[in-house]
């Protein structure tokens, strides 16, 4: 499945919920949820009005929201799942941290990039060196400890610089230590779900994939 490059504000009407895809812009009164609270296209309001409540209903709406936070295809989140179905714990949590560790995630986190799109085009564009090597891999799984900084000749570019500027007025994560000076951080430690600061329901997205 192709990734979704429509009006992604729709898929925060289609939700709900605010999914923060736009970065700053979310944090205003021009969010389409604030300005529209209903599902988009001709039949939104009355779609709103009648939203079906069955389990699967419920499961599905969780998982497509978290999907959609992350920016991930059908196959890709599949393929998360899957890889974290076999390790122990809470299969749900280890998800949403296998999430909260890929690069472009990561990235956004540090603030180096306003979104987990422009993150990842960052990513993609070889803007991004993790441990001094350029990594172009946006599902790249940063470890603890492991360096992530912004190329010394990318640190300059409007988005990053106004990006960073946005982040010296909100706090990053517990887990993760930025110098936004030199455009540098650090994943000190592995997220926990109390510190991924995420509103979701992860164990319907499990009990929906273990049908
Ligand atoms: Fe979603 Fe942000 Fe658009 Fe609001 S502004 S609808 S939170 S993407």
């Amino acid at each position: 499945m192709a990734r979704y490059t429509g009006a992604v504000c729709k898929l925060c009407r289609r939700e709900g919920t605010k999914l923060f895809l736009k970065g700053s812009r979310c944090l205003t009164e021009k969010c389409a949820v604030e300005r529209r609270a209903y599902a988009p296209g001709q039949h939104g309001q009355a779609m709103s009005r009648r939203r079906k409540s069955s389990e699967y209903q419920k499961q599905l709406r969780e998982k497509q929201k978290v999907k959609r936070i992350y920016g991930l295809t059908e196959r890709q989140f599949r393929n998360a799942f899957e890889r974290v179905r076999p390790v122990p714990g809470v299969t749900g949590e280890n998800l949403l941290i296998l999430l909260e560790t890929r690069l472009d995630n990561i990235v956004h986190r540090m603030g180096f990039a306003p979104s987990r799109g422009s993150a990842r085009q960052l990513v993609r564009h070889r803007h991004i060196q993790v441990n001094g090597r350029t990594v172009d891999v946006p599902s790249y799984a940063v470890q603890p400890d492991e360096e992530v900084r912004v190329a010394e000749q990318s640190r300059d570019l409007a988005a990053v610089r106004a990006s960073l500027e946005a982040l010296s007025r909100a706090a990053p994560v517990s887990w993760i230590t930025v110098d936004t000076e030199k455009a540098v951080g650090k994943m000190t430690e592995l997220p926990t779900r109390d510190t991924i600061p995420v509103a979701a329901q992860e164990q319907l997205i499990v009990e929906l994939y273990s049908k």
